[in-house]
């Protein structure tokens, strides 16, 4: 009988703490919830915001940066650049020959970033780079030689927020995805890029300092003319498009030739009381290197929606026992589940989730789970990531709003608009991808949806520096306009 009474009681805990369990769960569902009313909510929250960034500085949580680059490529760059690109845990050097838009030869090297640079001071970051950089410089040859007499030139991809002054140059504004180095904030990026190259005997010109989304969007124009805006789902997130110079009010420069300005929005900044919010966010914000900061990119981007993960598991854990009566040591390290990891338990598609119980053991060191617990577990996955792709896919409309893409014109029904897209999250999180293009049908109706397409564009930001560099070399002869 007290063996009986004793498995009774047991039985009546274990479902106690899974009502708990599927309860937390129930209520995290719930608040990630984005319906299309929602979507359309936020889409045209940020078409707001967008007003409100090109009126005035200030005048919005999104920033609308003037990238002082108003022509994008037209295919007659020519000669050989160099490209810089800095922005992730990954920075990459580059050499690229311009010349024949179906065949641009590049060469380059990516070398991940000793992670106590992301934190230390601005010169020590700039002098490992310079210091790759002049390593990369010396392994010219044959056709990829830089003729004697004359100067290298670069263009800088620096994706982090910037001010920019003139094309090839400005100060930064704040750093993001967990780069903390305090004396940079407020300096001039290219100063500090070319005293460290001047440190490091390194003879060359930047000619050109853009973001990710704008090396993006000119590489991708470079290839296909009906690009419109470039969009990055990676470690952080953010777009930038074409617009109409005339519809930039905070503009004081003369109005290019062109007509046109690429902005970049820093839309990782975006927040709106149509967001989605739950209590992880808010904690998650709370303790990171700036809250209050980025809370769009902290919901959709790639080095966060893993955190979110083990933030809902480790609540089961501490409220629900959901792992048992110890709270599993690991799972009370921030970022120790990588947005990567979440993707392959989210894909299992084995019958028992072998790869979810591989994952846990590996990463978390919770040696044994139930295959009913392994599927809660994937059921988070798919709220985070789903919640992500459909914010992003509300972004691209708000983007397309504010352009007059989001409808099919009379006379115009064929006219593409091209997003060039780039950034790990959307390159390899299958599931995540499919969502998100699904929204976009969703809210663009059959029609429209029909003429937008989004396209990767791997690794463009590098081209795209290289080709803006070149447009903006000092030796360039042609005629801009
Ligand atoms: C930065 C942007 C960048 C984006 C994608 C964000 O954290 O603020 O400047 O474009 O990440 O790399
Ligand atoms: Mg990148």
């Amino acid at each position: 009988f007290r063996i009986a009474m004793q498995n009774a009681m047991d039985e009546m805990k274990s479902s106690g703490k899974w009502a708990k369990s599927m309860e937390i769960l129930k209520e995290f569902e719930d608040k990630c919830a984005t319906p299309v009313s929602k979507l359309r909510q936020v889409a045209d929250a940020m078409t707001v915001e967008m007003h409100a960034g090109l009126a005035s500085d200030g005048g919005s949580k999104l920033k609308m940066l003037i990238s002082y680059v108003d022509n994008l490529p037209t295919g007659d760059e020519s000669g050989i650049f160099y490209a810089l690109d800095l922005g992730g845990t990954n920075f990459r050097v580059l050499r690229v020959k311009l010349g024949d838009v179906n065949n641009v030869k590049k060469e380059f090297q990516e070398v991940s970033i000793p992670p106590n640079l992301m934190i230390g001071t601005c010169a020590e970051l700039f002098d490992f780079i310079a210091g790759e950089l002049a390593k990369f410089v010396a392994t010219e040859s044959g056709d990829m030689q830089i003729p004697p007499g004359t100067q290298r030139e670069l263009g800088f991809t620096f994706s982090f927020p910037v001010k920019q002054s003139s094309i090839a140059g400005g100060t930064l504004v704040r750093w993001t995805k967990g780069f903390n180095i305090e004396d940079a904030v407020g300096q001039d990026i290219v100063e500090e890029l070319v005293k460290a190259m001047e440190r490091a005997g390194l003879d060359m010109r930047v000619s050109a300092l853009v973001n990710d989304t704008v090396g993006t969007l000119a590489g991708g124009k470079y290839s296909n003319k009906d690009v419109i805006a470039a969009v990055i789902l990676g470690t952080g997130t953010n777009a930038a498009y074409v617009e109409r110079a005339n519809a930039i009010p905070k503009w004081q420069g003369l109005l290019p030739k062109s007509g046109e300005m690429v902005i970049n929005m820093e839309w990782g900044n975006f927040r709106s009381s149509h967001l989605p919010l739950t209590e992880y966010d808010e904690s998650l914000d709370a303790e990171s290197l700036n809250p209050g900061e980025q809370i769009f990119e902290k919901i959709i981007s790639g080095m966060y929606l893993g955190e979110i993960v083990r933030r809902v598991l480790l609540k089961m854990a501490v409220e629900a026992e959901f792992f048992g009566d110890t709270v599993p040591t690991k799972l009370e390290k921030p970022f120790i589940l990588r947005t990567p990891d979440m993707s392959a338990m989210h894909h299992d598609s084995t019958p028992d989730l072998k790869v979810v119980a591989s994952k846990l053991k590996d990463i978390l060191e919770i040696p044994t789970t139930s295959l009913k617990m392994r599927k809660i577990i994937v059921e988070v996955c798919h709220t985070v990531a789903n919640r992500a792709a459909r914010l992003s896919a509300a972004g691209i409309l708000g983007i397309l709003k504010k352009i007059g893409r989001d409808t099919v014109k009379e006379g115009d029904e064929n006219q593409k608009s091209v997003i060039a897209m780039d950034g790990g999250l959307f390159e390899h999180y299958t599931k995540f991808r499919i969502a998100m293009q699904n929204a976009m049908d969703e809210l663009l109706g059959e029609e429209a949806s029909k003429n937008l397409i989004i396209e990767l564009s791997n690794d463009g930001s590098g081209l795209g520096a290289a080709l803006l560099a070149a447009s903006h070399s000092q030796y360039a002869t042609y005629d801009e306009s």
